[in-house]
């Protein structure tokens, strides 16, 4: 308990998993400590302040936190070393076990605005978590990581409990933010250089339904768009269940909007979706397919999928994979179904094997590899516009940046490029994208 006094304070260091959230999360928590003085470090055997912010919605990562969080224990007796924070998803459904392991501040991701008082203190020992229902604080300070691209959050929380997810547990209830709060941010990145912004939300098809003011995604979409020298203009993430056609023709007609879709299938089984708590049949989510391809020729469609969800037959897994066949997706991030705690998933039997559920996932990345492959093996020739955003770490001499369907492209070219849309040939496809040439 108490507090350790030092002279105030040099570095920070950050880890940040999971999802993009997280990323912006952590975009946030930098911008506090850098409000209080401190700079970023490779090192947290340099830091005052060392932050793993966490991810919760499989076990693993869970795991890992705890073993990253001996790790840093090491680096200070009680009392030494650096201020260990862990922030993030697991922050809320684990605090005490967290604070047992001995992190120094738990805090939870409706609660950074707290996070100050505990860091300007260097207060060993709090918890900051609240009930799912607190409001998110506007206007806390950010540093992000870059001004090319953005994630700006539209609405916290999710209200849909998914049979097998934890993330309503851990991110508390729906809360939109205000349009002008949105709008005002995005502008913001603008003015800094930014050209391409992901609006944020586990669901962000339920944006405004508990604002006074009625604006629903598709109105928020449109005002984004409006906003001078925003070149591209994407979300995260659209649940099939409350998927409109407005918001179809919308992204076809508002210049900004990016010809990319990423639209979670999680399972190609009706009795799959229904015991997950879907909300939609397999049927649904190819129609919905269909119509955002007849109204974007060229969309790049992306998806979330896992498999051996409790119950799950063999029958079950072969519809995931005849609807991959069916659907072809540019990517798609597969996983295998894990429980977590807290959740209906949890208690639903019968448990598909592990070794199952691996042999399924295996035959699922095999199929969707070969697919991805195709689809851009198939483009090559084709002239697409490109952000760039970094040298390629890997060959020298090369840049590489996203097309507007988000994929990879690597080409020759200066550094130079860096921050400019330039427009590359892909010469040669691969499963993550081209290789290209201007
Ligand atoms: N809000 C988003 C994503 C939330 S979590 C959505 O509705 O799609 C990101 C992905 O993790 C999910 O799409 C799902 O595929 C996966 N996931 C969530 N809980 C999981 C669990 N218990 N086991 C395995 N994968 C899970
Ligand atoms: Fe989890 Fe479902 Fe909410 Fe996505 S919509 S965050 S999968 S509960």
């Amino acid at each position: 308990m108490g507090y350790t006094y030092r002279p105030m304070p040099r570095h920070y260091w950050i880890d940040t998993s999971g999802c993009q959230m997280n990323e912006r999360d952590s975009e946030t928590i930098a911008g506090i400590c850098e409000a209080l003085g401190m700079s970023p470090c490779e090192d947290p055997a340099d830091a005052v302040v060392a932050i793993l912010n966490t991810c919760a919605v499989r076990e693993k990562p869970q795991e890992r936190v705890y073993s990253r969080l001996g790790e840093l224990r090491k680096l200070g007796g009680k009392g030494e070393g650096p201020i260990i924070v862990v922030a993030g998803c697991v922050a809320q459904i684990a605090a005490e076990e967290l604070r047992r392991r001995g992190a120094d501040i738990v805090v939870g991701p409706r609660c950074y605005d707290m996070l100050q008082a505990a860091l300007e203190n260097l207060t060993r020992g709090c918890t900051l978590t609240e009930d799912p229902a607190r409001p998110v604080e506007e206007g806390l300070p950010v540093c992000r990581s870059t001004d090319l691209t953005a994630f700006v959050n539209i609405i916290y929380g999710c209200d849909n409990y998914c049979a097998y997810c934890v993330v309503p547990y851990a991110r508390g209830r729906e809360q939109s933010r205000k349009p002008e709060d949105v709008l005002a941010e995005v502008r913001g990145v603008v003015k800094r250089g930014c050209r391409d912004v992901t609006l944020l939300g586990q669901n962000v098809n339920s944006y405004g339904n508990d604002l006074t003011e009625p604006v629903d995604f598709t109105e928020l979409l449109r005002r984004v768009d409006a906003i001078e020298g925003l070149d591209r203009l994407r979300f995260t993430t659209s649940h099939p269940k409350d998927m409109t056609s407005e918001l179809i023709e919308a992204m076809a007609e508002l210049p900004s909007a990016c010809e990319h879709l990423h639209l979670p299938l999680q399972a190609g089984s009706d009795a799959v979706l229904e015991a997950m708590g879907r909300g939609y049949t397999c049927e649904h989510f190819r129609s919905l397919i269909g119509g955002a391809r007849e109204a974007m020729p060229g969309l790049s469609v992306t998806t979330d999928v896992m498999v051996g969800f409790p119950s799950e037959t063999e029958e079950d897994f072969e519809q995931t994979m005849r609807a991959f066949e069916r659907i072809r997706f540019d990517q798609a991030f597969m996983f295998k179904y894990n429980d977590r705690p807290g959740t209906r998933a949890a208690r639903m039997e019968p448990k598909v094997p592990e070794d199952e559920k691996q042999r399924r996932l295996e035959k699922l990345v095999k199929l969707q590899n070969e697919t991805a492959r195709e689809i851009n093996v198939a483009l090559e020739g084709e002239v697409f516009e490109v952000l760039v955003e970094e040298a390629d770490p890997k060959s020298a001499g090369h840049v590489r940046g996203r097309t507007r369907g988000h994929k990879l492209m690597i080409f020759p070219g200066p550094e130079a490029l860096i921050g400019e849309m330039v427009k590359v040939r892909a010469v040669k496809g691969f499963l993550w994208g081209w290789m290209g040439e201007r």
